[in-house]
């Protein structure tokens, strides 16, 4: 019999319960990007359940994460809030179809969702959505994003840029896709557009390999914000430009969001959430450099063979950290009812 291959949440057989690294002050995180959802087992006429929102709830709990704001399905808001009150806060993805179905589409989800109470609207635009339409400053986006200033929402989330790694994979046809540099174009008109948003560019603003882009960015737009969001992606570009973005955060610690991008999908071992949440705190609060635990399809392989990237912990100060972990998202999200 041949040994079975190790799970993808951990290929260097870490000790997840080794966390005498993490820093004993921290208190009540908040995961401004997550995907809570109901899930289906596969099959035809299955219900959803709440199994696995159960297990992620529980494993953030463990890792101090007291508040997530989630992604999911309008149908699926009820049932979630109804199970754990106000740790969750819903954020509404706003998309089509695809780039012929009618504008209305969209305005009958928006709707759902801020009957529903969303505090966030998400707008997915990575370059692969390019061909659906999902482009982020597309006519009835800029609508939606007026309609939802119009219901009380304050913030917008967006989802820009990818990996500069598949630019030359993924995306390398660019004139279907168009070049990682354009892809902000759309997001500064909105940013002007709209000056009175707040505008979370998930994961890093797309682009942790660039901390000098995202540097101007910061400078630039006073109503900008990035999450810290998607595991692999941060482990391995925040590690490899370690000192370039520790610097950045402590001189713009208020720019600076935690996030997971945590997904709960049916059939998920309990220890999947746990390898990400370990390793997002890691790579924060501590000064530790391990081997990422998770597999990696874009790290190329270095020299010494190993099939993960480095993780190299940030140590981010104890003010800073407490800002990306907590504080910012918390003035946030209770703003709302300030302004509105
Ligand atoms: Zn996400």
């Amino acid at each position: 019999m041949t040994p079975s291959a190790p799970p993808e949440y951990n290929v260097t057989n870490q000790d997840y319960t080794r966390r005498d690294h993490f820093r004993s002050d921290v208190s009540a995180i908040i995961d401004i990007h997550a995907h809570v959802t109901r899930t289906r087992p596969t099959g035809d006429g299955a219900e959803p359940t709440l199994d696995q929102a159960d297990t992620m709830m529980a494993v953030a709990s463990e890792f101090g994460i007291h508040r997530i704001v989630t992604m999911c399905a309008a149908d699926d808001i009820a049932p979630l809030r109804e199970r754990f009150g106000n740790r969750l806060i819903f954020n509404g993805s706003i998309a089509k179809k695809n780039a012929d179905a009618p504008d209305d589409d969209a305005y009958r989800v928006l709707d759902q969702f801020l009957t529903s109470g969303v505090r966030l609207l998400k707008f997915w635009s990575a370059p692969r959505g390019r061909e659906r339409g999902l482009v982020v400053d597309a006519p009835w986006r800029i609508e939606a994003a007026r309609r939802a200033r119009a219901a009380g929402v304050r913030i917008v989330m967006v989802h820009i840029a990818d990996p500069d790694r598949w630019f030359s994979t993924v995306y390398a046809d660019s004139a279907k896709f168009g070049t990682k540099p354009e892809q902000y174009a759309g997001l500064c008109r909105m940013l002007e557009a709209f000056p009175d948003l707040t505008w979370i560019a998930a994961h890093m603003g797309g682009d942790p390999e660039h901390p000098d882009h995202l540097q101007e960015l910061i400078e630039h737009y006073p109503n900008l914000r990035f999450d810290t969001s998607a595991a692999k992606w941060q482990i391995r570009e925040v590690s490899a430009h370690r000192d370039a973005v520790r610097a950045l955060i402590c001189r713009y610690p208020e720019r600076f969001l935690f996030g997971s991008d945590l997904v709960t999908r049916h059939g998920l071992a309990r220890e999947h959430y746990v390898s990400r949440y370990w390793c997002h705190r890691t790579l924060w609060e501590s000064e530790l450099q391990v081997r990422s635990p998770i597999a990696d399809g874009d790290y190329v392989p270095g020299a010494d063979g190993s099939a993960t990237p480095l993780l190299q912990g940030l140590d981010l100060p104890g003010d800073v950290l407490d800002k990306v972990y907590r504080e910012n998202a918390a003035k946030l999200l209770d703003s709302r009812d300030a302004d509105s």
